[in-house]
């Protein structure tokens, strides 16, 4: 049987590195920080280029103490994509300020950097972009509105660590950028966890505050300001560490898998493969296909034993979380057309290619039928 993930396997793979990082949490019965949270902080730090890196609970809280430790509130308004997992346009909420939507490249399922300008107003503070199934945004183009006009930037990376773009890291080029280790991402934990980096001191020292009650680092049970319980705890780290290791390797084994993917299915007609724009390194988060047929496909491929998913069968602007913003269907017509077309097919690298044949070989069965029953209607043959 295919998975459309195979964590079973990932953990088969490096089984004995595992147990032994989490016996060692066990031996230690330091659960919550200690040195093993600093010691993966570093390392992301590292891998990243960035200077500062905060573990906290989940890719969500990373976003969410990301504006808070802008100051975002009531009567601000963050710019980011619809086209995007819940989280991303939850937390602008949450913090009591407006998501403000602007349409994507159906290309890359990125914001469009070149609708970004027009959606700014008065009440601007941030742009939020998403890079996507492991593909970075614009960042050139949207760094530069952000300067123009005196915005912040925080990236939503959670699909995306490792990938790059003109040399650097997603998370790296924004003001902050935010990670999440929720088991399926590409450097999953075994529960949830989270991390922000940065290379500003001073968003970096507030965010350390506010994940942990504002609790002053010199004095116990001294707060300094109103914060919360957002804390990566000790097991969940020294499971990322072992993983870490293997990012690198594990990405690129999803783009060979991706690449080999597009060799395939780029003749038929039918299929959009996904588009990687130049001078950026995708690491394939999701691999993600565009056809008109796409719940006829799915069905067909369910009976088949293939899984797949869709990421995301509803734009956030049409969401009922978000009625209250009154967009309306028609407001940003790429995202909702893509919405209707996605189809994510599994992507991992412990998928053989003898499988990975197999769901190529279900795909091309599936459109020769297509086309054959669409010939026989007209008359053809
Ligand atoms: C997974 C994800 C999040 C949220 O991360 P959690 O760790 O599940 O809270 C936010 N944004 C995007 C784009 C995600 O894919």
């Amino acid at each position: 049987m295919i998975k459309f993930l195979d964590l079973t396997a990932q953990y088969k793979s490096i089984k004995k590195e595992i147990d032994t990082a989490i016996k060692r949490v066990l031996d230690d019965a330091n659960f919550i920080g200690g040195k093993g949270v600093q010691e993966l902080e570093k390392e992301v730090a590292k891998f990243c280029g960035v200077k500062y890196a905060i573990g906290v609970n989940s890719g969500t809280d990373a976003l969410f103490l990301s504006l808070k430790s802008l100051g975002i509130g009531p009567g601000d308004e963050i710019i980011t994509t619809p086209f995007t997992f819940i989280a991303t346009a939850g937390v602008i909420a949450n913090c009591g300020a407006k998501p403000i939507f602007v349409d994507i490249d159906p290309n890359t399922f990125n914001i469009n950097s070149s609708k970004i300008e027009k959606a700014i107003t008065k009440k601007t503070r941030v742009i939020l972009p998403v890079h996507l199934f492991g593909q970075m945004a614009d960042m050139t183009v949207i760094m530069r509105i952000a300067r123009k006009h005196n915005l912040c930037v925080v990236e939503d990376a959670a699909q995306a660590i490792g990938a790059e773009y003109k040399g650097k890291k997603a998370g790296a080029i924004g003001d902050l950028g935010c990670f999440s280790f929720f088991p399926s991402k590409n450097l999953g934990a075994y529960g949830d966890g989270g991390m922000i980096i940065t290379n500003k001191k001073k968003l970096a020292e507030k965010i350390r505050l506010l994940k942990n009650h504002g609790s002053s680092p010199k004095e116990k049970y001294l707060n300094l300001s109103i914060g919360t319980n957002s804390r990566l705890d000790a097991l969940q780290a020294a499971i990322l560490r072992v993983k870490l290791r293997y990012l690198s390797r594990w990405s690129e084994e999803r783009a060979e898998r991706a690449s080999y993917y597009s060799k395939k299915l780029k003749r038929v007609e039918d299929i959009i493969t996904p588009l990687t724009e130049s001078k950026r390194n995708h690491i394939f988060h999701q691999y993600t296909i565009r056809t008109k047929s796409r719940d006829k496909l799915r069905k067909y491929l369910e009976e088949k034993g293939i899984p797949t998913m869709i990421y995301y069968p509803l734009s956030l602007h049409l969401q009922p979380a978000f009625k209250y913003l009154n967009y309306k269907e028609g407001n940003f017509p790429e995202a909702e057309r893509v919405a209707k077309e996605v189809l994510s097919l599994p992507i991992y690298p412990e998928l053989r290619k003898k499988r990975q044949n197999f769901i190529i070989k279900k795909i091309i069965d599936f459109y020769k039928k297509e086309k054959k029953n669409f010939n026989s209607k007209r008359g053809k043959t």
